[in-house]
């Protein structure tokens, strides 16, 4: 099977690349752009094609059990995920759809990086991964997103050419994830790479869609297989010769494919991780499905988008949604919770929360493809927040009242125990408090006559902590959540 690929490494390569397909790669971070990274409690040196990126040198490490992780200083991501964000380019002002977004490692990188101003439209098809895209959301401290669950079809039609910049990390064979054992040989068979090949061409076509004039697409995979890759970004350039042209980036020279310029590879034996495809494919006229030259089109029967401006976008002019404007607006209890810095709070099933690139994308859009922050419930009076709204960051929400967690009691707090509490006279009009370590918040605490209940829901808990083996010394297990609260952040 690697014959496939000695076009691309060289026959001498073909060893050191099944090799490395063995081990698994070095790890690495990325740490969040407003945390300060020089007292990381391991060593790293620099992702040379993402300057926001960290590999973390010593392999025994286990980056996900510290608490500088459980705060969020830091995201998990493979180096060969960081290609694609380098190629993005982020401008605060974006408006950007991330079509494939769960687990969210590009998304919460993009919403990091975008302004109050821009705007994320995190979508991913497959229900069950959206918990884990709306966790990865609210350790940003952002909410300047929209989460989505809508085949690419649907928002193809809706919002042709409403977006900056459209990043289509395709659900591929996967074949670099072979090392950590998230997928099998069978990732190589052709009938497997034919399959997915011709799902990604269909999101590719869709995606264009969504891209305004002077617009950007960033498609992006992680396998090796050239007709997951170079082949359709060729297949697209050829299919729509006068709307489309590849990106170059000079700094990404050295990771250049030998196949097609503008196309980028990384290889787990040569760039110490688990490897990956990017390119950036620029819109310079609106795609019109029907007039491809490419047999593989879609089919869409749609009209040619209109051409948006950023300024159309972010106009007061949409159509409002009629049921958000006729909602109750009885903001009182959630204010008892700490004071909104947020552009918008909305009642709609939940209360939202906005910055104001993301309104400006409810004012046009309502909440028909579907929302952002939740912040709290209020059922009968009662008010319960909700994980991401602890984690806001201060320019956006500064809670009633916080418990400042020393490293043990923090530890304590994530694994789910309820934290000991001195006295009552320190009790404010609310009982909920934001538990933090370092001035970092953590979760929602909840206060009781000697101690602090831990409602840090039980998807957001941690089991172990690599500077704590063992178990934790544990207080009496809180009540948390009833059964039925949803894990939403
Ligand atoms: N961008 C993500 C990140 O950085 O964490 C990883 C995306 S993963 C490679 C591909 C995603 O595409 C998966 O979450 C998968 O559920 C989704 N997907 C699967 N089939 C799809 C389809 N037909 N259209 C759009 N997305 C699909």
């Amino acid at each position: 099977m690697f014959d496939r690929f000695e076009s691309l490494i060289g026959p001498s390569q073909a060893e050191p690349f099944a090799e490395a397909l063995r081990r698994r790669p070095a790890k690495s971070i990325r740490p969040r752009v407003d945390r300060i990274t020089h007292d990381l409690p391991f060593a790293t040196e620099a992702v040379p094609w993402f300057p926001g990126g960290l590999r973390v040198t010593e392999g025994s490490v286990r980056p996900g059990g510290y608490l500088e992780y459980a705060a969020g200083d830091y995201y998990i991501q493979d180096a060969g995920s960081m290609l694609p964000l380098a190629m993005l380019g982020i401008d605060p002002d974006d408006w950007v759809c991330d079509l494939c977004a769960a687990p969210g490692g590009k998304a919460s990188a993009i919403a990091e990086r975008l302004g109050t101003n821009g705007f994320l439209l995190a979508n991913e098809v497959i229900a069950s991964r959206l918990d884990v895209l709306r966790y990865a959301l609210a350790r940003t401290g952002r909410a300047n997103f929209l989460v989505s669950s809508s085949d690419p079809e649907d928002l193809a039609v809706s919002l042709a050419g409403r977006f900056d910049k459209v990043i289509v990390d395709a659900p591929c064979s996967g074949q670099s994830l072979v090392a950590r054992k998230q997928q099998s040989q069978s990732s190589f068979a052709q009938n497997h790479v034919e399959h997915c090949a011709a799902r990604a061409m269909r999101i590719l076509q869709c995606a264009l869609q969504l891209v305004r004039p002077g617009g950007l697409l960033v498609f992006s995979t992680c396998t090796f297989a050239i007709q997951e890759n170079e082949a359709q970004v060729a297949a697209l350039l050829e299919a729509y010769p006068n709307a489309l042209s590849v990106v170059s980036y000079p700094e990404l020279e050295p990771w250049q494919s030998p196949l097609l310029a503008g196309c980028y590879r990384l290889w787990p034996h040569r760039d110490d991780c688990a490897g990956g495809f990017a390119a950036a494919i620029a819109l310079s006229e609106p795609i019109e499905p029907g007039n491809s030259k490419d047999p593989k089109s879609n089919g869409l029967k749609k009209k040619a988008p209109k051409k948006f401006t950023r300024e159309q976008n972010t106009s007061k002019r949409g159509e409002r949604n009629s049921r958000d404007r006729n909602k109750p607006t009885s903001v009182q209890p959630l204010l008892e919770l700490g004071e909104f810095h947020l552009h918008k709070l909305i009642e709609h099933h939940h209360w939202l929360g906005y910055e104001p690139g993301a309104f400006a994308f409810v004012e046009l859009f309502g909440h028909r493809f579907g929302h952002g922050l939740q912040l709290a419930r209020i059922e009968s009076e009662r008010i319960e927040p909700y994980h991401g709204l602890a984690m806001l960051l201060a320019t956006l929400f500064t809670p009633t009242q916080g418990i400042e967690l020393d490293r043990q009691d923090a530890k304590n707090y994530l694994v789910g125990n309820a934290i000991a509490r001195s006295g009552t006279s320190d009790m404010r009009a609310t009982p909920w408090s934001v538990a933090r370590w370092n001035g970092k918040p953590l979760g929602w605490s909840k206060a009781a006559s000697n101690r602090w209940n831990n409602y840090l829901p039980a998807w957001a808990r941690f089991t172990s902590f690599a500077d704590t083996p063992g178990a934790l010394t544990s207080l009496e297990e809180s009540s948390a959540w009833s059964s039925d609260d949803e894990p939403l952040a």
